[in-house]
């Protein structure tokens, strides 16, 4: 039950072969044996899910029509809020946070019938690409239990591809959901900018953020973004917007572009093998392929990490243990009980990029760094639109590395920085991205990044269906 598409399942339990209680019960059951080693959730709701799961058999009992999603068991991001349900966002400053409201993702698949199988790990705040930061433990890679699952989405697509959850949420700033889908051997979708509300999301970096899919298949991911895309009044950055899958696509009419600055050192080369020979595969079925270049990639890292602490510096002055978060109460005076209660219960990762952040921005040096940044992003912009002129897809990987050993990398922070190379460039120009599993290496997966052109995730999703089959 739990290796069927969502289609799949949606046939069987219109058909009533079994009914969405069996359905959830036997991925409560993978959770049950299975997290205890992997550690995906944070907080499970079998509880919550199994209430869902009884009003889709009701309605299917009753004669009516069931939507797509209904009874499909979904993992939620612990960035995301799901109300009446503690939401962490890996911190120990909200261990206690309930959710007052839904997100509107989250209330767009509750209307669809999906049911909420558990909120799931990530580093703290988002800030990290291995949930190594997440203050209630690390997820595991279900490939390697040595090995992290990638970050900060590591919980959402660990238990993907753990069938603990048919489908996730995760949210993708700087490459939280295309980095652990491929450390896990998922699909996983930055939508574009601005498609998918941020409402009801913890913010990290908001000129960044943006919510998106994981699922095993590129078209079980597909359903999920046509659910949660589109113009919501609470997020003034969301588009109108009408999803439409592309049914005429023709591998033959693919115009693919290889940004040589995706291949560059410190590229594993068997990682470079396999996403070339992916790329081959849909040359030799008809598409194109040409070499372009995107000169200000190499300034992306830099840019991206003064832009999302400055964003970060901001966003999170509210948990200060007064307005959100947990209180040190025994402050003499309100200064003191902001500064005990941060200094207390945010990890050292979110202090690092408060204070990277808040200099960042601070009077003397905001134009040699927040301004220089952001003018890097035009340049980039300009660099995407330049190569977007030939091409109507970019390839590349969405890592260097492989899923590394757990505490590898936590040592030093910049080590833990490089992980992001490929993947930050598209969330500083707002383009979507997919990664999409190409193979196997060392027993370990191996993703491939293909990046569009704005709203044109339909596409992506065609390339990838196209490329599953061709595997
Ligand atoms: N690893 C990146 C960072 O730490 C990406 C995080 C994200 O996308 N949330 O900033």
């Amino acid at each position: 039950m739990d290796e069927l598409t969502i289609r799949q399942l949606h046939e069987k339990l219109k058909n009533k072969e079994f009914s969405a209680q069996e359905i959830v019960e036997s991925f409560l059951k993978n959770i049950e044996q299975k997290d205890a080693n992997l550690h995906a959730f944070i907080t499970p709701t079998g509880e919550l899910a199994l209430a869902q799961a009884k009003k889709v058999d009701e309605k299917i009992a009753r004669g009516e029509e069931i939507s797509l999603l209904a009874g499909v068991p979904c993992a939620v991001k612990d960035s995301i809020l799901v109300e009446s349900v503690r939401c962490t966002v890996g911190s120990k400053i909200l261990e206690n946070y309930i959710a007052p409201y839904d997100a509107t993702v989250v209330r767009k698949l509750r209307d669809e019938g999906a049911v909420f199988v558990g909120k799931t790990n990530l580093d703290e705040f988002n800030m990290g690409a291995s949930t190594e930061n997440s203050a209630f433990g690390v997820t595991k890679n279900p490939y390697d239990l040595t090995r992290v699952a990638g970050g900060s989405s590591g919980g959402s697509a660990a238990s993907v591809a753990a069938n603990e959850a048919l489908v996730a949420l995760g949210a993708d700033t700087g490459g939280s959901i295309r980095l652990p889908a491929a450390f896990c051997g998922v699909v996983g979708l930055k939508p574009t900018y601005g498609t998918v509300s941020r409402h009801g999301l913890i913010a990290m970096a908001s000129s960044l953020d943006q919510i998106g899919p994981i699922a095993k298949t590129a078209e079980d991911a597909e359903a999920v973004f046509e659910a949660i895309c589109g113009r919501d009044a609470f997020d003034a950055t969301s588009l109108a917007y009408q999803y439409e899958s592309l049914y005429d696509f023709d591998v033959k009419n693919l115009r693919i572009g290889v940004a040589k600055e995706f291949f560059g050192e410190g590229l594993m080369p068997k990682i470079a093998e396999l996403v070339k020979a992916a790329i081959k595969k849909l040359e030799t079925a008809g598409a194109t392929v040409r070499e372009i270049s995107l000169p200000h990639a190499k300034y992306a890292l830099a840019a991206y990490y003064i832009i999302n602490t400055s964003e970060v510096s901001a966003n999170l002055a509210r948990f200060d243990g007064i307005r959100y978060g947990k209180s040190a109460s025994r402050g003499q005076n309100l200064l003191d009980v902001y500064l005990q209660s941060r200094g207390k219960y945010l990890g050292a990762e979110v202090k690092r990029r408060i204070m990277l952040g808040t200099y960042a921005l601070s009077a003397g040096y905001y134009d040699a760094y927040y301004l220089k940044a952001q003018k890097v992003r035009t340049l980039l912009q300009q660099d995407f639109a330049a190569a977007f002129a030939d091409v109507d897809v970019i390839m590349g990987p969405p890592s260097p590395f492989l899923p590394f050993k757990i505490g590898e990398r936590t040592e030093d922070p910049l080590t833990m920085y490089l992980v992001d190379l490929y993947t930050v460039p598209v969330n500083l120009v707002g383009l979507p991205a997919l990664s999409l599993p190409v193979g196997y290496t060392q027993e370990l997966p191996v993703g491939l990044q293909i990046i569009g052109k704005p709203l044109q995730e339909n596409l992506l999703f065609a390339v990838a269906k196209d490329l599953e089959k061709l595997a």
